[in-house]
């Protein structure tokens, strides 16, 4: 039920969703946000309060860092007593890394925060970018009968699909259908209603105070096993000066090759204090490395299960607990237990 009076952020960082095209050059560039808006007239159609903070100036998604993922944490704490929910506009590129660190730096979340954006720039006849606005607008402004907010969670919106925002990844370059969950329900649906998956979604402590994490450690690294891959890539990786974190990109429930000097390199890296997280490269399922030997000897060496974590997750909460000053035991411990619902732990 939309809260007539509720009062939602629009936070404008960038996108496809506001750009233009460049008319010499043909590509697409970020543009300010009156044009947005210029192109939007609906915002002013819903029956609820939207308030904006724009980014300036905006940018394309692949210039996403995190900085700005602590500038936007920062809008949000700013602003969090005075607002019943959030929806920022961000590109789809790394959507779902920006998702991820956001999810996991917001602690006990007890408002809507929602990503969206969209393939086609809203000054485009066939946008998608204007239903995946006013939808996102729409649920963070939704509460239930006893006035709670229906989603208290950082989520993506995109194509008729609400997301648990640490679980997406993109999928496809050209669809409107850009996201997935893999290994998460849809929180929601929207068609002719908005369809909640109820018992998907976190029920926050209502009791307790929301809490921003900004701390990040960006001494990190994802490594994508393949076949071929030299002894000479993996050295340079585990070699970047100051490395605290290895994201392994696995094959299947986390397996990797067994050759003895790359087993080596591996423990090599542990040993000296390297926090080594398994995993799959598979887009759905989980890691279990007891499964096969060629994952028993990743596990034996001290490396962790990530279980059906995405890698962005993965990066981000390697960054962020490696940010939060905790001894490296812990971090190993809180990287195989899920924080904010963003893995499903195989018993
Ligand atoms: N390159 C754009 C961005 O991520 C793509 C998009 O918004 O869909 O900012």
């Amino acid at each position: 039920m939309i809260d007539h009076n509720a009062k939602v952020l629009l936070i404008y960082t960038g996108g496809t969703i506001g750009m233009v095209e460049n008319m010499e050059t043909g590509a697409l560039e970020p543009f300010n946000f009156s044009h947005l808006r210029a192109n939007m007239p609906e915002i002013k159609r819903l029956n609820f309060l939207v308030d904006t903070h724009l980014f300036e100036p905006p940018i394309d998604s692949s210039d996403m860092s995190p900085a700005i993922w602590q500038q936007i944490g920062r809008v949000i704490e700013d602003n969090y007593d005075g607002y019943d929910g959030f929806v920022i506009l961000h590109g789809t590129d790394t959507m779902a890394y920006t998702a991820s660190a956001l999810g996991l730096m917001l602690e006990n979340l007890t408002k809507p925060v929602i990503l969206t954006g969209s393939q086609l720039p809203v000054g485009k006849l066939r946008t998608d970018g204007k239903e995946n606005l006013i939808t996102a607008l729409e649920i963070a402004a939704d509460k239930d009968a006893a006035g709670f907010p229906v989603v208290p969670e950082l989520c993506v919106y995109m194509q008729n699909l609400l997301m648990r925002g640490n679980r997406t990844t993109k999928v496809n370059a050209d669809n409107f259908s850009a996201f997935t969950s893999p290994n998460y329900p849809f929180l929601a649906e929207a068609g002719l209603n908005i369809r909640y998956n109820e018992k998907f979604i976190l029920t926050p402590d209502y009791s307790k105070p929301v809490r921003f994490n900004y701390a990040m450690d960006t001494h990190v690294v994802v490594l994508k096993l393949f076949p071929g891959i030299s002894l000479e890539a993996v050295k340079a990786n585990l070699n970047i000066p100051g490395l605290r974190g290895l994201i392994l990109e696995t094959y299947g429930t986390g397996n990797s090759p067994s050759l003895p000097r790359f087993i080596h390199l591996l423990r090599e890296a542990i040993d000296r204090g390297v926090i080594m997280v398994n995993v799959t490269q598979c887009l759905y399922g989980s890691v279990e490395m007891h499964r096969y030997e060629n994952g028993q000897q990743l596990e034996k060496i001290g490396v962790v299960s990530g279980w059906d974590i995405t890698s962005e997750a993965a990066l981000a909460k390697l960054m962020i607990l490696l940010g939060s000053g905790e001894p490296p035991a812990e971090v190993n411990r809180l990287m195989q237990i899920s924080l904010r619902g963003e893995m499903t732990v195989r018993g």
